[in-house]
């Protein structure tokens, strides 16, 4: 079942306000600006040049949160993690770890449905060089906080990259909702549980800029699936495997990726500056 397959509810009506949204100039100006001069490739075909809402399943108890939309992936498409590259290895792990009816997601038609699982951003336009800035950030982060308020049955929540688990720890706390005394660190792998029995994983954003140069490969991105349906299915790997918010040893990972953290104090709005690339 997906959000769009019904009237009048929350989910919908959130998504439709979304779609409509032209809070941040910046990045209204963008969207369209490269909608008017699309790389040779997709030279003729019409861009949605909107924000993009989540998509996938209202019952799902796997969540995914992205950075924000492709240029000439999702802004062209008009689905999220749709028609790029970074795309296909989602959409490709999520077929393999079972979530997904289908490897690819080259069009919003393509009839692609998820299964247990929805897949959203912090941020929902696509801004210049994949770097939105703090104030573009908060100005969308209402949705998130409303997204995680509505997908209640969430149990596990995969951040790709550095950008979304800050802005899930940020949301986690404008929300009430129980944190670590220190702001766990981001690594590929990283996994916490917090006291209210949700698991965040950590996995390297699936951009070009990580793919191509190895930083993230396949084996990797399908250890973080497979974290995901062993902590669905209450079997995260432990001790060592799972963190805690009652025990503050630093956060395990899974799989190749940045050497274990000690945790650091967390900053005071728990999102920090954004990174210079997807991580
Ligand atoms: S980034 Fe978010 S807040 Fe800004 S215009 Fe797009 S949808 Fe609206």
């Amino acid at each position: 079942m997906d959000t769009h397959g019904r009237s009048g509810d929350p989910l919908r009506v959130l998504n439709g306000e979304i779609v409509g949204c032209t809070r941040c100039p910046r990045l209204v100006a963008h969207r369209e600006a490269v909608a008017l001069a699309p790389p040779r490739r997709f030279r003729g075909e019409r861009y949605a040049a909107r924000p993009l809402s989540g998509f996938g399943d209202r019952r799902a108890r796997l969540l995914l949160i992205g950075l924000a939309p492709a240029a000439h992936g999702g802004n062209r498409t008009g689905r999220i993690f749709t028609g790029d590259r970074s795309g296909d290895w989602l959409f490709r792990a999520l077929w393999e770890a079972r979530f997904a009816s289908q490897a690819e997601s080259a069009r919003a038609d393509d009839g692609l449905r998820l299964r247990d699982a929805y897949v959203t951003a912090a941020v929902r336009c696509a801004p210049p060089g994949n770097k939105p800035t703090t104030r573009e950030m908060r100005r969308c982060e209402p949705y998130l906080l409303r997204e995680l308020e509505l997908l209640r049955r969430v149990r596990v929540v995969i951040a790709l990259g550095r950008i979304a688990w800050r802005a899930y720890l940020r949301a986690r706390r404008l929300l009430g909702r129980p944190l670590p005394g220190r702001a766990p660190i981001f690594a590929h792998g990283a996994v916490v549980r917090f006291a209210d029995g949700v698991t965040l994983i950590g996995s390297y954003h699936p951009s070009q800029q990580n793919t191509f140069t190895g930083k993230l490969t396949r084996p990797m991105f399908r250890r973080v699936f497979t974290t995901a349906r062993r902590a669905l299915a209450g079997r995260a790997r432990r001790p060592g495997a799972d963190r805690s918010d009652r025990d503050r040893r630093p956060a395990a990972r899974i799989g190749r990726g940045a050497p274990l953290r000690a945790s650091r104090p967390a900053h005071p709005d728990g999102l920090g500056h954004a990174p210079r690339h997807h991580s």
